[in-house]
């Protein structure tokens, strides 16, 4: 159990990132593993975004106090109470949600807008059913590949003969879902994603979009290239948090 005394900090752990999706508010785990969310109803996402380790429990609530000022004192008292409760329940297999410190502030925590998490009466959805934006943008930057695996999907396809996407449409399409939706992790598949010819480039301008992915490939990966996705932040945690991988069989 968490200490929820006021006087104590608490912040999301950064495993997790908080985005707003239009009816509810939901929280996604940084990783290219495992997909996995939970959502929030609105006021305790407006909670959840206020956690930034360097709040204590009671500046969040005089915070809430200030903008609910025609809500009575005790109900969002109980109400902070309550969320943060729910919110420190965690399937046993994922990291825990909340973080919390009894006497200093906690480094390196995100800084939510909480404006960013404010859902508009009529899109609110109690009844949820299914997430307004993905989590994850799934790319098949080519179908080719420079392997003939007897068990190829492609080869009964026309995966492998598709036309080839050039990078900078690749890089737009990616800042795009970064600017438009918030999208942080990219999930491939193909063909081998090394085998498009400006493989490196592309995969060099999603490190240094910020973007969370794992990279596996049959084909020659020379020292230029990797160079290059070294020099482009490959090695960089994503967000102060997410780790990208590189498998080469
Ligand atoms: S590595 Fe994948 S895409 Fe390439 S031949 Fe084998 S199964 Fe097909």
């Amino acid at each position: 159990m968490l200490n929820f005394e006021r006087n104590s900090y608490l912040a999301i752990n950064p495993a997790y990132r908080l985005r707003n999706d239009k009816s509810m508010i939901i929280a996604f785990l940084l990783s290219t593993e495992a997909i996995s969310y939970r959502y929030f109803d609105p006021q305790a996402g407006l909670v959840a975004s206020l956690l930034n380790g360097k709040r204590t429990i009671q500046e969040v609530i005089d915070i809430l106090k200030d903008v609910c000022r025609n809500d009575p004192a005790e109900k969002i008292e109980s109400y902070v109470q309550y969320a943060l409760e729910s919110m420190e329940k965690t399937d046993a297999n994922n990291p825990p949600f909340l973080l919390s410190s009894n006497s200093t502030s906690i480094e390196n925590c995100i800084d939510y807008d909480p404006c960013e998490f404010i859902v508009n009466q009529q899109d609110y959805n109690p009844i949820w059913d299914r997430l307004g934006i993905p989590i994850q943008l799934l790319v098949m930057i080519t179908g080719a590949c420079q392997t003939n695996c007897k068990y190829c999907y492609s080869d009964l396809t026309n995966l492998r003969s598709m036309p080839i996407i050039p990078k900078e449409e690749w890089i737009k399409i990616f800042r795009q879902a970064k600017e438009n939706y918030k999208i942080q992790l990219l999930g491939l598949t193909g063909g081998d994603p090394w085998a498009h010819p400006e493989a490196a480039l592309i995969w060099a301008e999603a490190c240094k979009l910020d973007l969370l992915f794992f990279l596996s490939t049959k084909c020659h990966v020379d020292y230029s290239d990797a160079k290059l996705l070294v020099d482009s932040g490959f090695l960089s945690k994503v967000n102060n948090y997410g780790i990208r991988r590189f498998q080469i069989r």
